[in-house]
C-alpha cells in the first residue's frame, strides 16, 4: 500500500470521521486485519481559523505547506487536505511537499458524474460557498453545474459549522434549519445536495437530507483508499 499523507485538525472533528472512513475501506477491501498506513499531521485549527477570518491565505498556505513537507520527509507518497475550505490553497501546499494530491473536488465531481446528478447545491463554509475558486469551479469541470444557497443561508451554514459542528455540538434544532435550507435548493432546482464542508456529515445524511447527499469527507476517504491500493490491483 501506498503511504497517505494527511493534512488534518480543521477540524479535528471532521479528521477523526476521516481517519475511520479510511481505515474501515483498507480494512473492507484486504480483510483480517488490514488498516492503513498514514501519517497524520493534525494543526491547531484556532491558528488556522484566525488566518481564514483575517484573510491571511499566503500566511495559512505556508503553515500547511511546512506541514506536508513534514509529511514527505516522514515518507508520505500522496497528501489529502481533510477540509473543503483549506483546498484554497492546495496548490501551494502540494508545491512546497512535492507530492501528488487527492483534491477533494475529483472525488465528489467524479460521483456526481457517475450518479448523472443535473444540478447541486453547495453547502459549506462562506469562503468556500463565495469562492468558487475554492473548490465548487473544480467541481463543475466534472460535469456538474452548482449553485450555492442565498446570503441569508450561507450565514446559517457557516454559523452551524463554526460555532457548532467544529466544537463537536450536533443540535437537533440545527439540524431542522439545515434540513429546511437544503429543502430551499431542492426549490430553487437542485437534484443534489453536496455537503462541502467535511463537518456537515455529522449533522445530515441520507436519513433526513430533502435530496441526495455527496457527502465530500466521504467520497475524499474512499478516494484515498482507492489511491492508497491502486498498485496492488
Ligand atoms: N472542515 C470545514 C471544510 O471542509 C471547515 C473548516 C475549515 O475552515 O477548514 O471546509
Amino acid at each position: 500500500m501506498k503511504m497517505l499523507g494527511v493534512l488534518g485538525g480543521m477540524s479535528w472533528e471532521s479528521t477523526s470521521v476521516y481517519y475511520r472512513l479510511i481505515n474501515q475501506g483498507v480494512a473492507q477491501r484486504l480483510g483480517g486485519l488490514a488498516s492503513a498506513p498514514l501519517l497524520l499531521h493534525s494543526v491547531n485549527f484556532a491558528e488556522v481559523a484566525q488566518l481564514q477570518r483575517e484573510a491571511r491565505w499566503t500566511q495559512a498556505g505556508e503553515l500547511l505547506g511546512q506541514a506536508a513537507a513534514g509529511l514527505e520527509r516522514a515518507g508520505a507518497q500522496g497528501l489529502l487536505i481533510a477540509t473543503n475550505t483549506m483546498h484554497k490553497v492546495a496548490d501551494e501546499v502540494a508545491a512546497m511537499a512535492r507530492l501528488p494530491l487527492l483534491h477533494i473536488a475529483d472525488a465528489t465531481g467524479a460521483a456526481m458524474r457517475a450518479a448523472g446528478v443535473r444540478r447541486a447545491a453547495f453547502v459549506g463554509t462562506r469562503f468556500s460557498m463565495e469562492d468558487r475558486s475554492i473548490v465548487i469551479d473544480r467541481l463543475e469541470r466534472h460535469g456538474t453545474p452548482v449553485l450555492v444557497p442565498e446570503p441569508d443561508d450561507r450565514a446559517l451554514m457557516h454559523r452551524v459549522i463554526f460555532d457548532e459542528l467544529c466544537r463537536g455540538v450536533i443540535s437537533p434544532a440545527s439540524r431542522v434549519e439545515v434540513v429546511a435550507l437544503i429543502a430551499r435548493q431542492a426549490a430553487r432546482g437542485a437534484d443534489a445536495v453536496v455537503l462541502g464542508c467535511t463537518e456537515i456529515g455529522l449533522l445530515i445524511d441520507a436519513g433526513c437530507s430533502p435530496l441526495p447527499c455527496f457527502d465530500t469527507t466521504a467520497l475524499h476517504a474512499a478516494a484515498a483508499v482507492d489511491w492508497m491500493l491502486e498498485d496492488r490491483a
